[in-house]
């Protein structure tokens, strides 16, 4: 998975980042460990697992919220966490996320105009453009009118401040948007209308997304490829189309038994016993044998490396060692 591609535009290699307990007893949490993987330019690279998979983390990591503990993320090439001054700033632009909770994120004392210029703001572009008119197309792309400007986001539905999240993170032209479980605090029908206005401005500006999601229904309308986190780890991943068809992760095949269109030849609903272990005392081995029904004694004690068992389809359990 080292080989840099024209294709690729970023790049995770072996990136792992571990906090600190709160109390000693706690020890250190494995929010993400030992995770490779390269995102292609243009595609929805979707990232599915329980809560507290380590997620989000990867999604913060990968555009420099939060420093690995070890590996490194590489964009166009280039890792970012070397990167001061001008040349972090120009990632920064090249790099945005949109929020789970578009309340939180944007300024209850802002209007939307004041929360549109922001990022004009801190890049110190607004005497270089006009900011105005590319507020006004800002709104334009996510379907929002002019007379939303002297809005405060009290005064906007949730559909609508997720519009404003989605226009500033727009502002500054990026390449990829980390879109971190961006629909999952809206109602159903509103996140249709918002995925497809993802859909629509992936098309029209050729948007890279990292698609982050518990739910594996919304990841699988959306994404190219499908990465499944358990634990700080990345279990499977694969094109959309070859797990449609065939997935080998125990975890994987349990996830997809829920969805009923996509599960068609996996027979009955799988369903996991007990609940997911502490990242910050993972079970040793494989670290999914404490629930994973064709676990072996081998499981406990070793962990499964992460190989390709066919082209582009990347699997992390024993049960497939011997396919390569
Ligand atoms: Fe299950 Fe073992 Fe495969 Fe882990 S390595 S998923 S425990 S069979």
């Amino acid at each position: 998975m080292a080989a840099e591609q024209n294709d690729v535009l970023m790049r995770a290699d072996h990136v792992k980042v571990y906090f600190k307990g709160r109390t000693k007893q706690s020890g250190t949490v494995k929010a993400v460990d030992d995770i490779s993987f390269e995102i292609r330019k243009g595609e929805t690279f979707g990232v599915v697992g329980e809560s507290g998979c380590g997620k989000s983390t990867l999604g913060r990591t990968l555009i420099r919220l939060l420093k690995p503990t070890e590996g490194s993320v590489y964009l166009h090439g280039e890792d970012i966490g070397t990167l001061r001054g001008d040349a972090l700033k120009q990632m920064r632009k090249k790099a945005q996320i949109i929020f789970q909770d578009p309340s939180a994120c944007l300024n209850p004392r802002r209007t939307v105009r004041q929360i549109l210029m922001e990022p004009f703001e801190i890049h110190g572009m607004t005497k270089q453009i006009d900011v105005d008119a590319r507020i006004r197309e800002l709104l334009q792309l996510v379907g929002m009118d002019e007379y939303h400007l002297s809005r405060y986001p009290h005064e906007l539905s949730g559909g609508q401040k997720q519009r404003i999240g989605i226009a500033r993170a727009l502002a500054l032209e990026p390449e990829i948007i980390i879109c971190d479980e961006a629909v999952s605090a809206l109602d159903v029908s509103v996140q249709a209308q918002v995925l497809n206005l993802l859909q629509e401005l992936k098309q029209k500006l050729g948007l890279t997304y990292f698609f982050i999601s518990h739910n594996l229904n919304v990841v699988y309308q959306v994404s190219d490829r499908v990465g499944v986190m358990y634990l700080g780890r990345m279990m499977e991943l694969a094109d959309y189309d070859q797990l449609y068809e065939k997935r080998y992760h125990p975890y994987t095949e349990a996830l997809l038994s829920a969805i009923p269109q996509v599960g068609h030849n996996a027979g009955e609903r799988i369903r996991l016993e007990g609940e997911v272990p502490s990242p910050s005392n993972p079970p040793s081995g494989c670290c999914f044998h404490t629930r994973c029904p064709k676990a072996c004694s081998r499981c406990q004690q070793e962990v499964p490396a992460f190989r390709e068992v066919e082209k582009g389809h990347f699997v992390a359990c024993h049960l497939y060692e011997k396919e390569n």
